[in-house]
This record gives structure tokens, C-alpha cells and sequence, in this order.
């Protein structure tokens, strides 16, 4: 694997592989790298000739800011992690490489509905910043095929919305969610639970299966509320609990108003937000 700090000497080395007509897979992160990230670079590798990973953490994603200082950092497991999984190149861009100036935090991008839902009515701004950082890095690696993971399923979604406002010719793979054995969503943030704490958050993705498991016609109503009760009792803090289209995550109120549904929730325990989703 080889490891790049700057977009320049990426693009020039990408160039000959884009030439030549092979395909370069492309996963962004930002790091402290778990089973879920490395299951984006293995379908990378099973598809394309070049794998491509990055490491930044955005700052201007993050709308909390003690959520970005507390951000984990393993970056010495990572890059043997990346090495192991066959990934061929990381992209460690420093913040000045990606943002040189103030000019370039600058733009609007036109996301609509999709920002104005679940984690963009919670999360102000976030969504702006994703796509801020995912143009550039599109623009610097120039994949022909992207891999995103279903656990940040509005993210996948604003991320084809930016793709398509851009107009690049990219195919976006939505990977499955990668869980613990109870159940628990993988991701970066829960290095900053204890034990304890993981253990009780897999009443999170419980509660999503049993919601699917009883969901029928025109009961969600009830459902929710009782699972929002019944996660604060335990502690939690939810922020939402919903039922949506999977093809535009507008929210219906019955199983029976769309074809293609999703469950989302994002609850706080503790200081720790974790969020998680479910086909049903
Ligand atoms: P992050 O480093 O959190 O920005 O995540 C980088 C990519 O990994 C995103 O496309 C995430 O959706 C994906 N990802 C994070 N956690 C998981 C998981 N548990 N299973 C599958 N993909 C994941």
C-alpha cells in the first residue's frame, strides 16, 4: 500500500490506471478503522483493480464541536488494518490540503429534502460538510465505483444527490451494516463506550427488530412510542424514531404508504450518539 499526503502526487499517480482502463474503487473514512469500514475496502478489491482509501476528519461535518475533538484517532492500526485488507492506496490529507482557504468552505450545495430530515434536522450543517469534503476527494481520486455503508443510509443518499449535481458518472455500492455480535451497529464512536455502555446499546438495533418483527398495517404509531419509552427508561435520549422511504427518506406514518421502507433512529447514551437503520 502506499500512502499519499497530497492530492498532486494521488492524481498523478491514479492517471496511468485511469488510462489504461482500470477501474479505481474508492472508500472514504475518517478513520479508527473497525470490521465495517474494512468490509467497504474487500468489495472494493473484489471489483476493481485499484482500491483507494482516505483518512481526514472533516471538521466542518461536525456541528458539535467537543464531537469532533473527542474524535478516536488509531492511525498506526489503520494503515496495517488498510495494508491487510489489500487496499492499495491511503490519502491522509492534512486540513490545509483540503481546505487552503476560506473560499474553499464556502459553497452551497442544493440537497433539499434530504437535508431538512432525520440526521440534517438534528445534525445542522452536517450534510453541507460531507458533501463539501466528498466533491474534493471525488474531484482528487475520480472513482469509477464508491462504497459507502448502509449504517449512514441519509449520507448515501446526499451523497448520490451531490453526484448527481455534480455530474459525474460515479456508482454508488451501499455495503450492509457490519454489527458486534449483540447487535450493536459498528462504528468509530463506540471506542468511547464502556463496556457496560455497548452492551446497552444493542437495545438500539432490538429495537428496530422488534419493530419489524410486529409492524403491520397501521401500527407504527404505537410501536414508536413505546420503543421511544422504553429506550428512555433505559437511559437513552432519542432523538428520532421513524419510519421512511428508502428511496427518498420521506416520512410515512403506515407499513403500508411506501413499497420500500427503512426504520432510522439516532439516541444519545450518555454523551455518545449512535445511530443505526433497518430495511423492514
Ligand atoms: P466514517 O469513518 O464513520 O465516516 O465511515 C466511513 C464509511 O464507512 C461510511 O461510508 C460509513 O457508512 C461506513 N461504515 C461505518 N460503519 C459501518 C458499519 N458498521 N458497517 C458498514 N459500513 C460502515
Amino acid at each position: 500500500m502506499i500512502l499519499f499526503k497530497h492530492s498532486k502526487d494521488v492524481k498523478t499517480y491514479l492517471k496511468s490506471t485511469r488510462e489504461t482502463g482500470n477501474t479505481i474503487g474508492f472508500v472514504p473514512t475518517m478513520g479508527a478503522l473497525h470490521k465495517g469500514h474494512l468490509s467497504l475496502i474487500e468489495e472494493s478489491t473484489k471489483n476493481n483493480k485499484i482500491t483507494v482509501a482516505s483518512i481526514f476528519v472533516n471538521p466542518v461535518q461536525f456541528n458539535n464541536k467537543e464531537d469532533f475533538i473527542k474524535y478516536p484517532s488509531t492511525i498506526e492500526m489503520d494503515i496495517l488494518k488498510l495494508e491487510q485488507s489489500g487496499c492499495d492506496i491511503l490519502f491522509m490529507p492534512s486540513e490545509d490540503e483540503i481546505y487552503p482557504d476560506a473560499k474553499s468552505k464556502q459553497k452551497h450545495f442544493k440537497l433539499g429534502h434530504l437535508e431538512e430530515v432525520l440526521e440534517g434536522k438534528f445534525r445542522p450543517g452536517h450534510f453541507q460538510g460531507v458533501c463539501l469534503v466528498v466533491e474534493k476527494l471525488l474531484a482528487i481520486v475520480e472513482p469509477g465505483n464508491l462504497y459507502l455503508g448502509q449504517k449512514d443510509y441519509q449520507q448515501c443518499l446526499v451523497i448520490r444527490k451531490l453526484i448527481s449535481l455534480i455530474n459525474k458518472n460515479i456508482n454508488v455500492v451501499i455495503c450492509p451494516i457490519v454489527r458486534e455480535s449483540n447487535g450493536l451497529a459498528m462504528s468509530s464512536r463506540n471506542l468511547r463506550l464502556s463496556e457496560e455502555e455497548k452492551d446497552m446499546a444493542a437495545s438500539i438495533y432490538k429495537t428496530l427488530e422488534n419493530i419489524k418483527g410486529k409492524i403491520s398495517k397501521e401500527n407504527f404509531a404505537a410501536l414508536k412510542s413505546e420503543s421511544i419509552a422504553s429506550l428512555e427508561y433505559k437511559g437513552f435520549t432519542v432523538n428520532y424514531l421513524e419510519l421512511a422511504d428508502r428511496m427518498d427518506l420521506q416520512i410515512i406514518n403506515n407499513y403500508a404508504d411506501a413499497k420500500t421502507r427503512i426504520l432510522l433512529i439516532a439516541a444519545y447514551l450518555n454523551n455518545i450518539r449512535l445511530i443505526d437503520n433497518l430495511y423492514c
